[in-house]
């Protein structure tokens, strides 16, 4: 078998939500040459990657942040760099990702729905927040959290409190727009909505966000020098965005051609933007309607508060992991048990973002319907 058809037969696995598969193209890109970091090669591929970042997000002016890590390190980047000792933050709770900044003050949600604006507005109105954290969509729950009215709350209400969204699962599944919706930083990773391999930390930073980190007296990582007002990676952006290279560590060379593949085909390909978003709803309805009309009960509360990149539902009576998930392997189906960790065993979760959705001549979404009714004996 030539490694072209080895890769075509991995890529026919649908997408989990843990990790959205990669398409070939993505795949090729991640096997280029390790080239120098500083090679006449790598360099704009790595300037367009974080032109093209910017343009997922719809921003003009926010500054992307490429680094080597997962999208846990997002985390460690906004403590370090926008929050000081004794500052305060305020976390929407809606499931497991919530608590990632357990430490800071959480407003929780019930499993299953989001925090309220008018919760949102009391909180911020009782005490000043420096920063508030929210998850786009939480992975555990499926839950979607409403960005733009977040954002929103916040101008009106604590104009100078940074606005900071995970988005790990839902970056390029959903529609973020980070300048008209007021949010300050994007934290996301490479291997969900934006269908590359694991390992890259996406962080990408609002003006607005970036001058808090110039006055910061406490710089301790890694978008800021500890010994030096000297930013760190700031000027190896910039530097790679203008065409030169900088050197600060050195960047994940394969993944970014891979992310650049990715992207190209996210912004410049033949499906837009919006064609993109619209096809994940579309999608999504069309999994949602189908577990209901099986009988099965969704995580989400609510229809408005259920992610369009996947779907959390209950076990039916009678099933669970054990005789749920294995027969779907076999069906080809990676799905993915429960995570929030008070109601883990009772669900499972599909994802459905990327291109199992932007191309339907994969047959994604059939296989993954029909072998669901087959596995509860719906047909
Ligand atoms: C997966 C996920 C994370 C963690 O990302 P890693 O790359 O595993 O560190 C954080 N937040 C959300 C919402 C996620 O889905």
């Amino acid at each position: 078998m030539s490694s072209q058809q080895e890769f075509k037969q991995r890529d026919r696995l649908p997408a989990r939500p843990a990790i959205a598969h990669a398409p070939t193209q993505v795949l090729f890109a991640n096997a280029h040459p390790s080239m120098s970091h500083v090679s006449a090669d790598f360099i704009p591929v790595f300037g367009e990657c974080i032109r093209m970042t910017r343009e997922v997000l719809f921003s003009k002016d926010a500054q992307p942040f490429l680094i080597a890590g997962s999208g846990t390190l997002g985390w460690d980047q906004v403590s370090a760099n926008l929050v000081e000792p004794g500052e305060n933050v305020l976390v929407l709770h809606s499931g497991y990702f919530g608590d990632s900044f357990a430490e800071c003050r959480p407003v929780k949600a019930p499993i299953g729905a989001a925090v309220t604006q008018e919760e949102i507005e009391k909180a911020l109105k009782a005490k000043k927040y420096k920063v508030l954290t929210f998850t786009h969509v939480d992975t555990s729950t499926g839950v979607l959290s409403d960005a733009k009215a977040i954002g929103e709350t916040v101008k009106r209400v604590s104009p100078d409190t940074l606005v900071v969204l995970d988005g790990v699962c839902a970056v390029a599944s959903e529609e973020i727009r980070m300048d008209d919706w007021g949010i300050d930083v994007v934290l996301t990773a490479s291997q969900k909505g934006l269908g590359t391999p694991p390992g890259l930390s996406i962080l990408v930073a609002s003006q607005k966000a970036i001058k808090v980190t110039d006055a910061r007296c406490t710089r301790l990582t890694t978008i800021a020098d500890p010994a030096s007002p000297r930013p760190r990676w700031l000027p190896v952006m910039n530097a790679y965005e203008k065409g030169s290279p900088a050197y600060f560590a050195t960047p994940p060379v394969n993944l970014i051609y891979a992310f650049h593949a990715s992207l190209s085909t996210i912004t410049r390909g033949s499906v837009s933007l919006e064609e993109r978003f619209a096809a994940h709803r579309k999608a999504s309805a069309r999994m949602k309607e189908a577990v209901t009309a099986m009988g099965l009960k969704q995580l989400p509360l609510d229809p408005a508060f259920a992610a369009n990149g996947m779907t959390a539902v209950y076990y039916p009576e009678g099933f669970g992991a054990a005789n749920t998930l294995a027969p779907l392997a076999q069906k080809g189906i990676v799905a993915a048990g429960g995570l929030h960790k008070d109601i883990k065993d009772t669900y499972f979760r599909i994802g459905h973002m990327g291109i199992t959705v932007v191309d339907p001549s994969r047959g994604d979404m059939d296989h993954v319907i029909d072998s669901l009714k087959a596995v509860f004996g719906k047909q």
